[in-house]
């Protein structure tokens, strides 16, 4: 496994390169670091169907609902140059790892 998984953070937007969403650009919305996984906004959606529950005063249906993809099928979108990029990192003045995009050499924060 290389390392340069886990330049992907929460709240990352990325591009999804395999299976059905190919091409979609969506949301990081959780990093499943154990399993490689990734959970991508509106990405990978399944219906699942839901027991009514009448406590929470909810009505049984069917819900969709985002799987996790693997991360090595997504891949960081830039937000200053808006391109499917690879990052890197780097160590700022004040000891401060950082990435960066290597397209565009902008720190990301
Ligand atoms: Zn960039």
């Amino acid at each position: 496994m290389s390392k340069q998984v886990w330049k992907i953070h929460k709240d990352d937007k990325v591009i999804i390169l395999a299976g059905k969403d190919r091409g979609k650009i969506g949301r990081v919305v959780k990093v499943l670091r154990a399993n490689n996984q990734v959970l991508v906004e509106q990405v990978n959606m399944v219906k699942k169907h839901t027991k009514p529950n009448p406590y929470a005063n909810q009505p049984g249906g069917i819900i969709d609902k985002e799987m996790p993809i693997d991360v090595s099928n997504v891949q960081y979108v830039c937000n200053a140059c808006s391109k499917p990029s690879r990052l890197g990192y780097r160590i700022l003045e004040d000891n401060k790892k950082v990435r960066y995009c290597k397209k565009c050499n902008e720190t990301i924060s």
